[in-house]
């Protein structure tokens, strides 16, 4: 298996002490859930015989969760907590999180107990007939249904069609991905929900699985339908990428070399008249339009070559952080 550089980075040898699993979860403000979780997730996960890390990433909570974070991860060996300075948003807390992940396999979840732990070992077991990504398919959600399922559903639908990849649902944190496939996706935005799609794009193979979903218990839910929008928007940004982005030259450039040749071939046609003929062409319209096809050409083509540099420095530009980590818990070692 390929060991993503980062990780060798990181831990110096890098197959030391790697744990089978990493479990991933974002944490904001689920400071009751937590313990439960943490819990939860031990119990499953010993239970499977599976080595694996707990990483909870604090996403700037005012509630006590990093707190509680730093208290349990004094008292156990598998829990490491990453606390981020502020708020940044749940696809840099997975960020994050997928950074400090060492396992060969990351799950990721959410901190307020909607998603079962219990099924951990169901995705990992999907994963190990040889897929990359096992996304959850939350088939029974307990969620509002007007202001949450609805507007999901839509967005699933458009996801689908934009992205190619047919999923039921991509809100689903509940997710297990090879450790590889994760080490080099570069996330921005809400574009977690998107891991499948930009997945598929490398070359991944996905599966999708139906899990459990329970209602909230603790806390309160951090989004509403604002979010719809910026999904959309996110959306969006995928659709240009995929469909433009990669050959902006291909766009531009034709688009500003039709616009050159067509002000050429009217300025010629207009120099004919003057230089030829001797007659006068400072009033005519066409004059104007033949100055402006020029002039919009050359800036087409620049923008071309332009976007061009653009992406080259997109495409290159590796491991820049989304994120900013104050503080990293290691776990207690436990000699006994
Ligand atoms: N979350 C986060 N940062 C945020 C918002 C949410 O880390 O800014 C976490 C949150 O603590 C939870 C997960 O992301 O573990 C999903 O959030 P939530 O349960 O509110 O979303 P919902 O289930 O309502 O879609
Ligand atoms: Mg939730």
């Amino acid at each position: 298996m390929l060991v993503p550089e980062r990780l060798v980075r990181r831990n110096g040898d890098s197959t030391q002490g790697v744990p089978a699993v990493s479990v991933v979860v974002p944490v904001y403000n689920e400071v009751e859930s937590l313990p439960h979780l943490i819990e939860a997730i031990a119990t499953t996960l010993t239970a499977s015989h599976l080595s694996y890390e707990i990483i909870c990433v604090d996403d700037g909570s005012s509630d006590g969760s990093a707190q509680l974070l730093k208290q349990l991860a004094q008292t156990r060996s598998d829990l490491r907590g990453v606390l981020l300075r502020r708020n940044y948003g749940q696809t840099a807390a997975m960020a994050a999180g997928f950074y400090y992940a060492r396992g060969r396999a990351i799950v990721t979840l959410d901190g307020d107990l909607q998603n079962d732990p219990a099924d951990i070992p169901l995705l990992l077991a999907k994963l190990e007939e040889g897929y990359d990504l096992v996304s959850g398919w939350r088939k029974h959600r307990q969620d509002a249904a007007l202001t949450r399922l609805l507007p999901s559903k839509i967005a699933n639908w458009l996801i689908g069609r934009v992205t190619g990849v047919q999923l039921h649902d991509y809100g689903c944190s509940l997710k297990a991905y090879r450790s590889e496939l994760v080490a080099d996706m570069n996330l921005y935005g809400e574009l977690h929900r998107f891991l499948p799609a930009l997945a598929f794009i490398e070359g991944a193979r996905i599966v999708e699985l139906p899990v459990r979903h329970h209602a909230r218990r603790y806390g309160r839910s951090k989004y509403g339908l604002w979010r719809t929008f910026r999904v959309l928007m996110d959306l969006l940004t995928i659709w240009f990428m995929k469909r433009f982005l990669t050959r902006p030259m291909h766009v531009f450039g034709l688009l500003g070399l039709l616009s050159m040749i067509l002000g050429v071939l009217l300025g010629g046609y207009l120099s004919f008249l003057k230089l030829g003929l001797g007659q006068s062409i400072g009033n005519r319209p066409l004059l104007i339009l033949a100055v402006v096809l020029l002039l919009t050409g050359v800036q087409l083509f620049s923008f071309g070559l332009l976007g061009e540099l653009l992406m080259r420095t997109y495409h290159e530009s590796q491991g820049r952080p989304i994120y900013r980590v104050r503080e990293v818990i290691e776990p207690v070692v436990n000699n006994t």
